[in-house]
């Protein structure tokens, strides 16, 4: 299968993760919309959230939140996000985390 996150998660592409586990790793967007953008990816390969399992889901839920904390969003505003039904560019699971946000901003 050619997908570039499951070539990450083999590590067919190098990639320094800024958190990883059995289920969940975590690296920068390549291109970043916010001075903190992070993707929390499934290691699993699920092509939309439409098929998301509920245990995925909480895997990533959880790590999501520590990241939150870890990179001081928590106090500076965030933005999470997935693209999905055909939005997505990458058709392997992951969730944006971008911040700061204001609430301000769309
Ligand atoms: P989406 O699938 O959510 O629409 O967008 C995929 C995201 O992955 C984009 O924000 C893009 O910048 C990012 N991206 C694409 N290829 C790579 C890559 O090889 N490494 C990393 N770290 N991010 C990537
Ligand atoms: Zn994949």
């Amino acid at each position: 299968m050619d997908c570039i996150f499951c070539k990450i998660r083999d590590g067919e592409i190098p990639k320094e993760f800024t958190y990883e586990d059995k289920d969940v790793m975590v690296f920068p967007d390549i291109n970043p919309i916010r001075p903190t953008h992070l993707l929390i990816v499934s290691k699993k390969h699920i092509r939309d959230f439409l098929d998301v399992d509920e245990d995925s889901l909480a895997k990533m839920t959880k790590i999501l939140k520590k990241m939150i904390k870890e990179t001081g969003l928590e106090k500076k505003g965030y933005r999470i996000g997935i693209n999905g039904g055909g939005a997505q560019i990458i058709s392997h699971l992951h969730i944006h985390l971008m911040g700061p946000w204001s609430k301000h901003e769309i």
